[in-house]
């Protein structure tokens, strides 16, 4: 994962996009995906340096916000972090939509809800046959379970055993899921309230390693 933009501010990184020509972007990547249109001289294609994903100038000006009002920090694809933002409290703090995920090296509540949806999405677009392997492997379940966490968060050992626990919980209450259905795959979402439960855990996991940051306590 690209770290350069750790240590640059949002004015530096939105000097730093590279203007691309419409004309020598790939057919099959001919959508900006953020807005989903086709690319055009309203919404020009830039690239960001570090991470090489590209998207319309003007919807991810929009993505990142203002400096008044910041919305996020990271790549909307690949969730690397593109500039530094600090608080009052805290040297680094990644935000997405508006609201603080990571403050200081420590997950905040909301960053646990936006990982647990990440983990539900992640988990809702395997087959079967994938959920029974990964069932069998702890090392393919604790690849799931980093995969969208930032590397930046800081889990003890004992952490991440019990958020592995979370995971394997949530494949095998899928596969229990997708069973019942009948289905090779679900896409069905995970319910409401079976995420308010992974929160939970979750949060329980966390609980002495919080960001006080974004708390609404
Ligand atoms: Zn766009
Ligand atoms: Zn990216």
């Amino acid at each position: 994962m690209a770290s350069t933009g750790m240590t640059q501010s949002r004015e530096n990184f939105i000097h730093s996009l590279i203007s691309v020509s419409i004309d020598s972007i790939p057919a099959d990547d001919s959508k900006c995906s953020i807005c989903h249109e086709e690319w055009s001289t309203d919404d020009s294609p830039v690239r960001i340096p570090t991470c090489r994903h590209v998207f319309g100038r003007d919807c991810l000006l929009k993505w990142i916000g203002s400096t008044s009002s910041l919305q996020s920090n990271t790549c909307p694809l690949d969730r690397s972090i593109l500039f530094t933002v600090t608080s009052n409290r805290s040297s680094l703090i990644v935000i997405r939509g508006g609201e603080v995920i990571v403050a200081n090296n420590r997950i905040t509540r909301e960053g646990i809800r936006l990982y647990v949806q990440d983990l539900s999405s992640n988990i809702r677009r395997l087959r079967q046959q994938e959920l029974n392997e990964m069932l069998q492997n702890d090392q393919s379940i604790k690849e799931e379970a980093r995969r969208p966490l930032l590397p930046i968060v800081r889990v003890s050992r004992v952490g991440w055993e019990r958020i592995e626990g979370v995971v394997r919980r949530m494949v095998s209450d899928h596969r229990e899921r997708v069973e019942k259905m009948k289905c090779q795959q679900s896409q069905e979402i995970l319910g409401e309230s079976d995420l308010v439960v992974y929160v939970e855990c979750l949060l329980d996991v966390f609980r002495d390693d919080l960001a006080l940051e974004g708390l609404d306590v």
